[in-house]
């Protein structure tokens, strides 16, 4: 089934500059901001500038250069956000995409955490 863009959602605002973001890095495909309500000390969104839903939508649809664009923009931002694994500790990436995941946000995004040890990799109060 096809997706079906929703541009009113708030990334899409912030794209058309609708509303405010704290920017860490912009690229020709690509703009990476600070989470609002950051759960750890490094919490940094990294979303493509075009109008893709979740992470599938984007494999799939998105051009080569901006998919290049995106991962080369996600990779040099542990450096720059010092939670690369070799010198910050490490980060979990993290793409919710759909009901199950809690998608809050209907525009492709990875969240990039860090900062802290993270943890298990999911909650534990549901059981699998
Ligand atoms: P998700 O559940 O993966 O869709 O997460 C969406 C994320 O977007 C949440 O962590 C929110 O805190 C974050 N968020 C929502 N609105 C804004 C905003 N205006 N600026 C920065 N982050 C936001």
């Amino acid at each position: 089934m096809p997706y079906e863009y929703d541009d009113q959602n708030v990334f899409a605002k912030i794209l058309r500059g609708d509303i405010p973001n704290q920017t860490v890095i912009e690229t020709e495909h690509t703009l990476a901001f600070h989470d609002i309500n950051a759960q750890a000390p490094v919490h940094v969104l990294v979303i493509p500038k075009g109008a893709y839903v979740n992470y599938d939508h984007f494999g799939a649809e998105a051009t080569a250069a901006e998919i290049t664009d995106f991962t080369r923009t996600l990779a040099k931002l542990t450096a720059d956000l010092g939670v690369a694994p070799d010198a910050g500790g490490g980060y979990r990436l993290i793409a919710n995409s759909g009901e199950a995941a809690i998608q809050e946000v209907p525009h492709m995004h990875v969240h990039i955490l860090g900062g802290r040890p993270l943890g298990a990799i999911l909650a534990t109060a549901a059981s699998s």
